[in-house]
C-alpha cells in the first residue's frame, strides 16, 4: 500500500528532528498563552502590536457580524463585495500611499495571484533566496523564468538584470525577512529597477503596522514612493485579524482584479474581518506608543542576550532570531525552554537554510520588560 511509503517519510522526517508537528491553545493569542492545560509565556506569535485579541477588535467584528451576518456567500466579481471590503480598500491604500488597493484572503493567495497576473512564459522574476516559500511558489507557478539572487545581494542581482534582455522584469522581495528579521535595501532595489525598466514587488507581512511612522510599513520607513512598487502586505499579523491585500496603481489593480486566479476564483472574505480592520487601522495609526515599547523590548532582548554561546542574528525588528545550526541542538534548546514555561519555535530547514535552524524569537508590545527579562535569564541558565 502506497500509504506505507507516506509513513517511511514521516519516518525520516522524525529521525532527522524534521517531524512537524501543532500544539493546540486554550486561549486566545497573547504574550500568556495555555497549550494542553499549561501557561506558558509564548515569544513566537507575529501578533506584534497585541492587537489579536484587542477589546476594540472584538467589538468591531461582533458589530460587523451583526450588520453583515457571517458569510460572504460569493466572490468578490459576483455578489460577495460589499461596501465594508470597499471602504478597507480605500484606507489600506491611503494608509500606505498608494493610488489603489485590492483585498485577498491571505497573504499566501495575493503572492500567487499578483505574480501570476503580471508575469509569465518569456518574462522573467528576480528573486533574494530568502523570500518567503509563498513567493517562491508564485513564481514557479508563474511559468516566467526564475532567476534568484543570493540574500540581499544587490550586485548579483545587477548582473542578473544586465543578462536580461526581453520579457517584463519583476523583483520580489520580502521586506522584512520572515525568519531573519533584517530588511532589503529597498531604495537599492528600487533604484535597479528604474535603471532596468522593471517592477519592484515587496512583501511587507512583517513591516506593516510595525515600521515607518504610524505604522504605515516598510515604504515609509525608508521613505520611498514609486509606482514600479507594487506592494503586498498581510492583515493577520500586526494588524491583528486576517487577510492581505495588495496596493499599487489603478491599472496593476483592475490587471489582478481580471487576471489573479487566486483573487477572481474564491469567496470573499467574511464582510465583517474588514469592520474589525477598520478599527485595527485606527488602533495602528495612534499605536506610537506600542511601537516605542516595542523598540525598547528589542533593544533589551539584544543587550540581554550577549555572552550565549548561540549567536543573536543582526536584526532591528521584533524578530530577533538566535542561531543555534543543527535541528537537534534547536529542538533541544526550544524544549528546554518549554520546561520553563517559556515557548519559542524551533524554526527548521526548509523553512530555513540547512545548518542554520534557530530560535525564532518575536517580540510583542503586549509583552512586558519582566516577560523579556525572564526569557533572557532562562536562555543564560540553559546555556550554563
Ligand atoms: C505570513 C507571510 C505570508 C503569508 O501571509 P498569510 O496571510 O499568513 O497567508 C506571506 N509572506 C510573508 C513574508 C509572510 O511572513
Amino acid at each position: 500500500m502506497p500509504f506505507e511509503a507516506l509513513q517511511k517519510e514521516l519516518d525520516q522526517r522524525t529521525a532527522l528532528g524534521l517531524l512537524r508537528q501543532r500544539r493546540t491553545l486554550q486561549s486566545p493569542q497573547s504574550p500568556h498563552i495555555v497549550v494542553d492545560g499549561k501557561s506558558y509565556l509564548s515569544f513566537c506569535s507575529n501578533d506584534y502590536l497585541g492587537l489579536a485579541n484587542h477589546p476594540r477588535l472584538v467589538s468591531a467584528l461582533q458589530q460587523g457580524a451583526a450588520q453583515y451576518g457571517v458569510g460572504a456567500g460569493a466572490a468578490h466579481l459576483v455578489s460577495g463585495h460589499t461596501h465594508v471590503h470597499q471602504q478597507l480598500e480605500l484606507e489600506l491604500a491611503v494608509f500606505v500611499g498608494k493610488p489603489a488597493a485590492l483585498l485577498f484572503s491571505t497573504g499566501y493567495m495575493a503572492n500567487l495571484g499578483v505574480v501570476q497576473a503580471l508575469v509569465g512564459k518569456g518574462d522573467s522574476v528576480f528573486a533574494d533566496k530568502l523570500n518567503h516559500a509563498s513567493l517562491n511558489d508564485a513564481m514557479q507557478m508563474s511559468r516566467a523564468s526564475v532567476k534568484r539572487y543570493r540574500h540581499n545581494d544587490i550586485a548579483q542581482l545587477a548582473l542578473l538584470l544586465e543578462q536580461t534582455v526581453s520579457g517584463r522584469k519583476l523583483i520580489i522581495s520580502d521586506a522584512v525577512f520572515s525568519m531573519d528579521g533584517d530588511l532589503a535595501p529597498l531604495p537599492e532595489l528600487l533604484a535597479l529597477c528604474e535603471q532596468h525598466d522593471a517592477w519592484l514587488l515587496i512583501d511587507d507581512a512583517h513591516g506593516f503596522g510595525v515600521l515607518g511612522d504610524q505604522g504605515r510599513g516598510t515604504l515609509a520607513h525608508f521613505n520611498i514612493a514609486s509606482p514600479r512598487i507594487i506592494y503586498m502586505a498581510t492583515l493577520g499579523k500586526a494588524a491583528g485579524v486576517f487577510g492581505a491585500f495588495v496596493a499599487a496603481k489603478q491599472v496593476v489593480i483592475d490587471t489582478l482584479i481580471n487576471h489573479a486566479n487566486s483573487y477572481v476564483y474564491t469567496t470573499a472574505t467574511p464582510p465583517a474581518l474588514s469592520s474589525a480592520l477598520l478599527e485595527s487601522l485606527r488602533l495602528i495609526t495612534q499605536g506610537e506608543e506600542q511601537r516605542a515599547h516595542l523598540q525598547q523590548l528589542i533593544a533589551r532582548l539584544r543587550s540581554g542576550l550577549r555572552g550565549l554561546p548561540w549567536r543573536l542574528m543582526p536584526s532591528t525588528t521584533p524578530i530577533q532570531p538566535v542561531l543555534v545550526g543543527d535541528n537537534q541542538s534547536a529542538l533541544k534548546l526550544s524544549a528546554g525552554l518549554q520546561e520553563r514555561g517559556i515557548w519559542v519555535a524551533a524554526i527548521r530547514p526548509p523553512t530555513v537554510p540547512q545548518g542554520t535552524a534557530r530560535l525564532r524569537i518575536t517580540l510583542s508590545a503586549a509583552h512586558s520588560v519582566t516577560d523579556v527579562t525572564r526569557l533572557i535569564e532562562t536562555l543564560h541558565e540553559l546555556a550554563r
